[in-house]
């Protein structure tokens, strides 16, 4: 790559850091002196072990042998095997099978308060187009969207946090979670129960647009809730140059795409972001042949359990109601069964105050980011509408290298550089909280914080 190319990627990948991420550094909201320098303490110390090759070449070897083997949802077998194995050689007890393939780890007293650190185990559909040492051996899956290197940075803090075990004051309950690509896994994992005492859950992704040892997140709705719809619409088919003798679906469905628009741009709150996008069209028509039936699908994405419902009843409405205009018929699914409405990830308030204060003791205070809202879903909602919990994305990118392919791209790739961060702040999010919610018992800037 020639030198101008170069440095135009550059500046490009600056300026779309700057769209999504306001770069300005987030300080301290902690008002107690003793709390900030032990978390300081606590946090720097998991960062160093972090990096340690202990650690960071064991993350790097796991995150590898997971990403050689991709599974979908559901189908997460042999990642599952992978991370029981990994945690009874730590002597971590855990609960399998949750959710299908998922599992369940235990670190500390085993009692209250219980908090739950969360990475996603699930590939995707996709052949990788890497060359490299590790390429994906399952024709047509992938770990495109950087779950094999969150499962390896969930399973880094349990080994840092096993190592100290003995100091957590409460529980800190790894989940590993099947099916976030579209299966609501999470949703699954809930229903079995086993987050019924949690008091906050901490999840991550990672990110490729922002330097590795950057993260960002912000309070309040982080990323939009989805769903998707499919529709078919029937008319009757016949000859193209006489179309009075055929009902035609392709007009329908045309008006349909146009009318749906109207969703976002004439009945949203243009306050509110909402996106409704028409994305497959299909008809079985020629040139000369008006065919019997159209089908389109899309997606539709708002900030609230309230908006994402008013676009699921309208676009019903739009779709039925344009076809009949055009004397056809429709049917809509929302696929509700395999793919069920994905909430929007809504931060806890308070837990960003915790978020914030640990993670500026990791990576330091130039490198916690307020972030913009981003209209991708993440189904870590599902969490959040049962418990306080907290999101934030991880940087990838390394200054001065070639932009990192975007997520679910085949040429999607990992700098494993950050592995160590992403470990020490799940080690730290969830050593901190215990602390400050262990008022009985923790010893704050005593002997705990020494030994670290
Ligand atoms: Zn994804
Ligand atoms: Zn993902």
């Amino acid at each position: 790559m020639g030198f101008f190319l170069k440095l135009f990627c550059f500046c490009f990948l600056i300026i779309i850091f700057h769209v999504f991420v306001i770069a300005t550094p987030v300080f301290s909201h902690s008002n107690n002196n003793n709390n900030e320098r032990s978390s300081s303490s606590i946090s720097s110390k998991f960062l160093d072990l972090a990096k340690s090759p202990e650690v960071f070449d064991w993350m790097v070897k796991i995150r590898r042998k997971i990403h050689e083997y991709p599974e979908l949802v559901y189908e997460e077998y042999k990642t599952s095997e992978v991370i029981r194995a990994e945690l009874d050689k730590l002597g971590i007890s855990y609960k399998h099978p949750v959710a299908e393939t998922g599992v369940i780890g235990y670190i500390g007293t085993g009692n209250a308060p219980f908090v739950a650190l969360r990475a996603d185990i699930d590939g995707l559909p996709i052949q990788e187009m890497v060359e490299w040492e590790h390429k994906s051996k399952v024709d047509g899956k992938m770990h495109a969207c950087g779950h094999d290197a969150h499962t390896a940075m969930l399973l880094g803090a349990a080994k840092i946090l096993k190592h100290h075990e003995y100091h957590i004051k409460g529980t800190v309950v790894l989940v590993f979670q099947p099916a976030e690509e579209g299966g609501a896994g999470a949703k699954r994992v809930l229903k079995e129960g086993v987050l019924d005492k949690v008091s906050a859950i901490f999840g991550l992704h990672v990110a490729h647009v922002l330097p590795v040892g950057h993260v960002a997140s912000k309070a309040g709705p982080l990323m939009a809730g989805s769903g998707s719809f499919h529709a078919s619409i029937h008319g009757k088919g016949g000859h193209a140059a006489m179309p009075q003798f055929a009902i035609d679906p392709v007009l329908a469905a045309s008006s349909i795409v146009l009318n749906l628009q109207h969703l976002v741009s004439r009945e949203a709150d243009p306050l509110d972001p909402q996106v409704v996008t028409v994305a497959n069209f299909h008809g079985d028509g020629a040139f000369n042949v008006i065919p019997d039936s159209v089908t389109i699908g899309g997606t539709f994405r708002a900030f609230s359990r309230q908006s994402l419902t008013r676009l699921k009843d309208r676009i019903q409405q739009v779709i039925t109601g344009q076809a009949a205009v055009y004397q056809c018929t429709a049917e809509v699914d929302f696929h509700e069964d395999q793919r069920p409405l994905y909430p929007a990830t809504i931060n806890d308030d308070k837990l960003h105050e915790h978020f914030v204060d640990v993670a500026k003791n990791v990576v330091g205070n130039m490198n916690v980011h307020e972030m913009q809202p981003v209209t991708v879903s993440e189904d870590f909602s599902f969490y959040q509408e049962a418990l306080p919990g907290y999101f934030f994305m991880l940087g990838m990118q390394s200054l001065g290298a070639e932009p990192l392919a975007t997520l679910h791209s085949p040429h999607f790739t990992v700098n494993e550089d950050a592995l160590p961060y992403g470990a020490a702040l799940h080690a730290s999010l969830a050593t901190n909280y215990l602390l400050k919610h262990d008022y009985g018992t923790a010893k704050v800037g005593g002997k705990y914080h020494d030994e670290l």
